[in-house]
């Protein structure tokens, strides 16, 4: 095989992704969009069961994805620079994968061809949090989870 003809995601860098391919790199898990907590001490990023309130959790979709900051001003609209420095993207997260030199699993969309294989292989969040609808935002540290969804 030669270069050219691997998948973009295994001959170009982050940087070199066009903004298509850059949002198909996205495996839509949708873990990314769980509220985190930050220990004001140890600076720890915690995970909680929680899903902003504009996630939907069955799809794993953004709501208003194209305006979410105007809705969600934390909401990160990450960039190949903020994949290096942020230490809490999931260990799952394509663009983490990526940058530690990885390749995609086989449930990625990219590679399976199917956006459903995220959910069947349990990496998505499907089934697994609730709404931030639902939830107090003094009650988020109830909901901390020990590990990743
Ligand atoms: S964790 Fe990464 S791959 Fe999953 S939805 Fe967020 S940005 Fe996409
Ligand atoms: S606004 Fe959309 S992209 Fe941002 S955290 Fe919420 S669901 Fe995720």
């Amino acid at each position: 095989m030669t270069d050219m003809e691997n998948p973009f995601w295994e001959r170009k860098s982050l940087e070199q992704m066009t903004r298509e391919e850059w949002e198909l790199l996205c495996d839509g898990c949708g873990r990314c969009c769980l509220e985190k907590l930050k220990d004001e001490d140890t600076e720890k990023v915690s995970y909680t069961s929680v899903a902003c309130r504009y996630l939907d959790t069955w799809t794993c979709k953004c709501g208003l994805y194209d305006e979410r900051k105007s809705f969600v001003p934390d909401c990160l609209v990450i960039n190949p620079e903020m994949i290096r420095t942020i230490d809490w993207l999931p260990v799952t997260c394509a663009y983490r994968r990526i940058i530690e030199g990885k390749n995609l699993e086989w449930w990625h969309p990219l590679v399976s061809g199917d956006a459903d294989t995220v959910h069947q292989a349990g990496i998505s969040i499907r089934e697994k949090v609730i709404s931030a609808t639902y939830v107090a935002e003094d009650d988020l540290d109830a909901y901390i989870i020990d590990s990743e969804i």
